[in-house]
């Protein structure tokens, strides 16, 4: 039987339904499972994601795009196929993308978790004949400790900051995991945070679709000269290292990220602190999650995609890799 989904130069492509799926190249159709930059790039001529997902790929893609939005669950009818979209629990509007052609069911899972996520729908194990996943934290090392505990760390990390009048610098992806934060710190607070501007856009687009946060006041917004004593101030990445950062004055800098589980990632890269927190499943989680698929096949498109696959193979499960340019979590 030939495989419903193939890698090419331009990304995963379905054949039997003429689409990409996070194609990374130009394509006709680009059926998205997430807005995350590495699985939703720009220049294809159609989109088809959740409804959830279509404000951001509209922002991001500009207003001319053709962004198509549909409901978790209704079944789409693309060439030969029949697609349908199902929640991943990894930041709002992801989804697993389920493809019915040719009498088989693929299940490609995009990026996804299986922690509570206060901000989007959770995980719906998905049956299928093959199940395509991703293996960013596919090593037996990797294990979440629950998020609310690390939202608890946080908040303590925070307080003693505040005591010794130096603010706290955290550090986080701008979409998905800075709206978790402030989601799961407003049952612990209700504080106000700061916010760089990439994450109050974010924001925005989540407040409109009915997900509740702490408040937060853009930095840009304030006063040149304030101080930050005693703030919590949420920033992407990108903004570490540059002169952005120094208006803080005397600051402690954090970074949330699964890759903080590994002791001496965080020193190295000159954290104060760090915080195990990941939208991505961890590996009992994977594991869990190709067990309630059902799927006969597995293949694993990237992370630690040789790792997982020869583990299943060991286990007795047909296993394979699909090559993809997927990035995960980016290791910083
Ligand atoms: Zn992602
Ligand atoms: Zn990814």
């Amino acid at each position: 039987m030939d495989d419903l989904v193939v890698s090419t130069p331009v990304g995963l492509f379905c054949p039997a339904g003429g689409f990409h799926i996070d194609p990374w190249g130009p394509a006709e159709r680009a059926v998205v499972t997430h807005v995350h930059a590495d699985h939703a790039r720009p220049g294809s001529a159609a989109y088809l994601c959740t409804e959830a997902s279509a404000p951001f790929l509209r922002r991001r893609m500009g207003e001319a795009a053709v962004v198509q939005g549909t409901a978790y669950g209704e079944r789409v009818r693309l060439g030969g196929a029949v697609v349908s979209f199902h929640p991943a629990g990894h930041v709002l509007g992801s989804a697993q993308i389920r493809i019915e052609a040719a009498g088989q069911v693929w299940v490609i899972s995009g990026d996804y978790k299986r922690a509570p996520d206060p901000t989007c729908p959770p995980f719906e194990p998905v049956r299928g004949d093959v199940f395509v996943t991703e293996a960013t934290f596919a090593l037996p090392i990797y294990r979440w400790p629950e998020p609310d505990a690390v939202a608890r760390e946080v908040m303590a990390w925070w307080e003693r900051n505040r005591q010794a009048h130096v603010a706290s610098l955290l550090f986080c992806y701008a979409m998905g995991k800075a709206q978790r934060l402030l989601a799961e710190l407003a049952r612990l607070t209700d504080r106000p945070v700061l916010v760089h501007g990439a994450v109050a856009e974010v924001s925005e687009l989540y407040r409109q679709q009915g997900v509740s946060m702490l408040a937060t006041t853009r930095v840009a917004e304030l006063p040149a000269r304030r101080s930050y004593a005693g703030e919590l101030v949420l920033a992407p990445l990108s903004a570490g290292g540059t002169p952005w950062v120094r208006r803080f004055g005397e600051r402690e800098i954090a970074l949330a990220s699964g890759w903080m589980r590994v002791r001496g990632t965080r020193r190295r890269k000159g954290y104060d602190r760090g915080f195990v927190l990941s939208d991505h499943a961890d590996w009992p989680a994977l594991l869990r999650t190709i067990e309630e698929t059902g799927a006969g096949r597995v293949l694993v498109t990237h992370g630690y995609t040789e790792e997982l696959a020869r583990f299943l193979r060991e286990g007795g499960r047909d296993a394979g890799v699909l090559a993809t340019h997927f990035e995960g979590e980016a290791d910083v």
